[in-house]
């Protein structure tokens, strides 16, 4: 002990408290800065706050945040050098989505890793750009409108039920709607009518023809509100009592709501079009006019330009995947958290995107791609993947059936990347590695690991085998170097040992922290 005073030695060391602050007081987020602060002498700034939360795919516009974003901009000029947990803390308490934040900081959004999913998207957007020429489709051309646009566009944005937001290329492009407002009047009919009154005047099956057919089911009645008849129909139910410019504004509200408050455009030139353009239109009103399929008291005239209206309303990617993102989160618009519909209306809306949303390629783009979807003939798909989000494509040309080439391509791939069709299995199944990015990867194989090293030192078999199928290496060992064999030895289970010794990577001789191998 020569040398040593134990005694100064132990009054010149920090007390714990000193060493690490009472963190159990703050919140994760302002751990993270307190984190943050300790590895690099003390200071973090608002931008550093920032970039974490915009890297997490929220974003300075958010409604959400904006607060927050300004604050962090007002204190990156007032605290230059610093921001401490307290600040923080202090400034989180003023903000209504804190535990949104809180939710980023602790890796539980969504998309826990949504820099590795952006990047994917990014990868698979370039492969579609690269490999499908935009001469592959034609862009629509029953209104000159549609097509004069560029063929060239190509925009993408997702929005996840947490609000994180990714665009890419030409996702600010605005275009018009046209069919993919279907499944947004089939909700606001149901919202006003419920379930039981708008099918007594749309059926729900799909029709198994083009989408302007001029045909009815065996009752007369429209097949299902995602061809034109239907989508007329529903136009028929909303609101109907009132002039059509309240008709209007109010499904342009709607739309903003469930747009997370953007406003949506509308485009006069398209709308005129539209009206010159109309005679399969108008003889699908005529024709369910003449079966007495309308409710009582509708003007068909006005229905048919409500309808042309509809059509007319100009969106962009970005507010697409935001409204999608509301049905994916079953009525609640992620970034600003309003209840917009119910929960069974979007249900129902899904519902009928998912068998009949894609024309005559519904029942293809459900085998394949199994996520419900709407396209329009501006070129945009949505597709909407129930309790993670909505992506959106935009390019005009479309193929022969109406569905923008590019579009198709783009999810025909997704669907091979990412655990996302309907009936993927979320348990790793076959040979090829699909990504789920519902998953913070890290956490969930440190998870399975000790779930497995459990399961082995209590002698559960069952459970072992089933955490090594899903993906736990039978070789997993613990911070002692403890391997499952060296606990099923311990525990005694002469069954577990035999099974883990079938595996060929487990290593009979492997040795732990003390020297000791499992079958010793
Ligand atoms: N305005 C178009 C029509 O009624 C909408 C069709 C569409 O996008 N499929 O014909």
């Amino acid at each position: 002990m020569e040398g040593i005073d134990l005694n100064t030695t132990m009054r010149k060391r920090k007390s714990s408290a000193d060493i690490y602050p009472p963190i159990a007081k703050f919140p994760a987020s302002c751990r993270f800065i307190e984190e943050k602060a300790s590895l690099k002498s003390g200071t973090v700034n608002a931008a550093e706050i920032a970039n974490y939360l915009k890297a997490n795919g929220l974003l300075p516009d958010d409604p959400r945040l904006k607060s927050l974003f300004k604050k962090l901009m007002t204190a990156d000029h007032e605290y230059r050098k610093d921001i401490t947990p307290e600040i923080f803390a202090e400034m989180l308490s003023e903000v209504e989505f804190a535990t949104l934040i809180e939710r980023a900081f602790k890796g539980n959004l969504v998309v826990p890793d949504f820099k590795d999913f952006c990047n994917r998207l990014q990868i698979l957007f370039n492969e579609v750009k690269a490999n499908v020429s935009h001469t592959a489709g034609k862009n629509a051309d029953y209104i000159p409108k549609l097509a004069q646009i560029s063929p060239n566009y190509f925009g993408m944005s997702v929005c996840t039920i947490d609000g994180q937001r990714f665009q890419l290329g030409d996702a600010n492009i605005e275009f018009s709607v046209q069919s993919c407002c279907k499944p947004l009047t089939y909700c606001f009919a149901l919202e006003e009518h419920g379930e039981e009154k708008v099918h007594k005047h749309i059926g729900r099956e799909p029709s198994g023809v083009a989408f302007n057919s001029i045909c009815l089911n065996s009752k007369d009645r429209p097949h299902n509100p995602m061809i034109n008849a239907g989508a007329i129909m529903a136009c028929s139910l909303i609101k109907p009592k009132e002039p059509i410019y309240e008709r209007f504004q109010y499904v342009n509200e709607q739309l903003s709501k469930m747009s997370g408050g953007l406003k949506w455009g509308f485009s006069n030139i398209v709308y005129q079009s539209e009206k010159m353009h109309a005679d399969r239109n108008f003889c699908l009103g005529y024709m369910m006019q003449g079966k007495k399929a309308f409710p009582p008291g509708t003007n068909l005239h006005d229905t048919l330009d409500f309808y042309f209206q509809c059509c007319s309303l100009e969106t962009d990617c970005n507010k697409l995947a935001i409204a999608g993102a509301t049905l994916a989160n079953m009525g609640e618009c992620p970034t600003t958290g309003m209840k917009v519909l119910k929960s069974r209306t979007c249900r129902d809306s899904l519902s009928l995107m998912y068998s009949c949303g894609l024309y005559d390629y519904s029942g293809e783009w459900a085998f394949k791609v199994g996520i419900p979807a709407k396209s329009g003939v501006s070129g945009s798909i949505y597709a909407v993947i129930p309790d993670f989000g909505c992506i959106s494509i935009y390019s005009p040309p479309l193929d022969s059936i109406g569905n923008s080439v590019r579009g198709v391509e783009f999810f025909t791939r997704l669907v091979d990347e990412f655990i996302f069709h309907n009936f993927d299995s979320l348990k790793p199944t076959g040979t090829r590695i699909r990504i789920n990015p519902r998953l913070n990867k890290i956490a969930s194989e440190r998870e399975g690991k000790m779930a497995a090293l459990n399961a082995a030192a209590e002698g559960d078999l069952m459970e072992l085998l089933r955490l090594i199928r899903g993906g736990v290496s039978p070789a997993a060992y613990d911070y002692d170097r403890r391997t499952l064999l060296h606990l099923a030895t311990c525990s005694g289970k002469v069954e577990m040992v035999k099974c883990l010794l079938k595996y060929p990577e487990v290593d009979v001789n492997a040795v732990d922290r003390w020297g000791g191998t499992g079958t010793v």
